[in-house]
């Protein structure tokens, strides 16, 4: 087999093979295709276009702008977001059931969208097909990569057989759970460390209601904060909501408690009083649905052999409290066309150097994405209900809008922008500074003191910003 230099799209074009069809596989499959290569995408799951199966994870997901920007790059943006429910801020239940509300961005022009992961996966499988370049086999599962001989080893389900491939080009969109990131972990100089949450998930269902009417708030995402736990809710197209239970695996409130529908129905009423009514079959679901796990996955250097490479979850498995794994899988999809576009242009592509420049550009990006959705964990289900950070979120609403396009929230730079994750997350150091300063005996948000932040943004925060891509930069404005 061919490692290192192999000739571009102008000769004799190699076949890339993918394994996993997951979102960010089939995206990648449809970027690789419109580049002109031919692509064999390999899939251990059932067709979910023609069998009933789970798309895995959670069933809806929240899209932003990273992933809208890739949706966009392959002309499917629009028919994906007429299927998606905006989530314009946080809606807060406490305990007492009052509800609050707190806006993701300036104002409504900003926001997420949540959308069904299986609808989405679905859409791009097909449009990969479209381009007439890609095939998708399913059943097939990666089990083993030998990077001395080149090897890549498949075993066929449904047959029962395992078959043997030698691949021009592999690159693991494999998940969280990867075959190849754990073959490639075993060369020298690889190393991969997956830290669990000792938290899980569950996930619920809350129907629509008559005439398909939504029964809580439709545009926002819902927060049940409870100190060490919560419980969240995205609505989904048709009416309903997926609620997700995120508990510590083992403690005084946690799943290791609840052990009979007594316990669960008492906990629910207990603490999220105001969706026992909503959900349904509380308890029957509860037991039949999994608990979830998750973790954090870093690993270096993400590719090997001059040929294979890992991307999305494969190559940096994140907490979910951000949401943004997905769409930081589906930003690796745009830079890594990205690169190949430049090596397009010269005369012979180097894969090598090509995954090398990949991985120097996102791997202190996909890191910090790391430690801002476990940072996030701590927001979502603890402070979201403390009146300190209530006050410091009023407070950057009015910044926001008192100094458009100079003051950005921390989530505004993860969520709205495309400003590198690292950038973002050293932005918010900035901020929290500015924030402490701003809101440190302050009796209440609108008496903020405007004069004081314009000096802490002209001071603080622009010069930072002036250092990164005044482009992406502008896109917030
Ligand atoms: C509860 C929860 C909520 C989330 N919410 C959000 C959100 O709101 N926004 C967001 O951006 N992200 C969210 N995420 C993260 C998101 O789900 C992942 O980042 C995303 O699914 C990664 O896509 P992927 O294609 O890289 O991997 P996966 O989705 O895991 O897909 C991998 C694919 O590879 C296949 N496969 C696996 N092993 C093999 C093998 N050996 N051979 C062949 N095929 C194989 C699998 O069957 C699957 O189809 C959430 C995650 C969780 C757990």
């Amino acid at each position: 087999m061919t490692f290192g230099d192999v000739s571009n799209q102008s000769d004799n074009s190699p076949k890339i093979t993918l394994i996993g069809a997951g979102p960010v596989g089939s995206l990648l499959s449809v970027y690789l295709a419109q580049h002109g290569f031919q692509v064999e995408l390999i899939e251990r799951r059932a067709d979910m276009r023609s069998e009933q199966i789970s798309a895995g994870r959670s069933i809806n997901l929240a899209v932003s702008t990273r992933g809208i920007h890739a949706l966009k790059q392959i002309g499917l943006a629009e028919a994906i977001l007429e299927q998606a429910v905006p989530m314009r801020g946080r809606m807060i239940h406490s305990l007492a059931g009052e509800l609050s509300f707190q806006a993701y961005g300036k104002d409504d022009s900003q926001y997420i969208n949540s959308i069904s992961r299986g609808g989405l996966n679905k859409a791009l499988m097909t449009a990969a097909e479209s381009t007439q370049k890609v095939r998708i086999s399913f059943h097939q599962r990666a089990t083993a990569v030998d990077f001395g001989s080149g090897q890549l080893e498949i075993f066929d389900e449904e047959n029962d057989e395992t078959l043997k491939l030698t691949p021009s080009v592999l690159i693991g969109t494999d998940g969280s759970a990867s075959a190849i990131r754990h073959a490639m972990m075993k060369l020298p100089r690889h190393q991969s460390k997956e830290k669990f949450l000792d938290y899980g998930y569950k996930e619920l269902h809350i129907p629509p209601g008559p005439k398909g009417k939504f029964l809580l708030e439709k545009n926002a995402l819902h927060i049940w904060p409870r100190g060490s736990f919560m419980l969240i809710a995205l609505p989904n197209f048709e009416g309903s909501y997926t609620c997700t239970l995120f508990l510590p695996f083992e403690g005084p409130i946690s799943f290791e408690q609840l052990t009979s529908p007594d316990r669960v129905s008492a906990f629910f009423t207990e603490y999220f009083a105001d969706t026992v009514h909503l959900i349904e079959n509380l308890t029957d679901t509860f037991f039949s649905n999994p608990t979830g796990h998750m973790s954090t996955i870093k690993c270096q250097p993400w590719h090997a052999g001059g040929n294979t490479l890992l991307l999305g979850d494969a190559a940096h498995g994140i907490v979910p409290f951000f949401g943004q794994g997905m769409n930081c899988g589906f930003e690796d999809c745009s830079v890594l066309s990205q690169c190949l576009s430049a090596q397009l242009s010269g005369s012979r592509l180097n894969w090598s150097g090509l995954f090398q420049d990949f991985y120097e550009q996102r791997k202190e990006n996909t890191d910090a994405i790391a430690d801002l959705a476990l940072e996030n964990f701590i927001e979502m289900r603890d402070k979201v209900g403390n009146s300190q950070f209530i006050q410091q979120k009023a407070v950057e609403q009015i910044l926001q809008n008192a100094f458009p396009g100079r003051y950005f929230s921390r989530y505004s730079l993860v969520t709205f922008s495309r400003i590198p994750y690292k950038v973002a997350m050293e932005a918010g150091f900035i901020l929290d500074e500015i924030l402490a300063e701003l809101c440190a005996d302050l009796s209440s948000p609108d008496r903020v003191d405007l004069k004081l932040a314009e000096r802490l943004i002209n001071a603080k925060l622009t010069p930072f910003l002036n250092q990164h891509d005044q482009e992406l930069v502008s896109e917030l404005r």
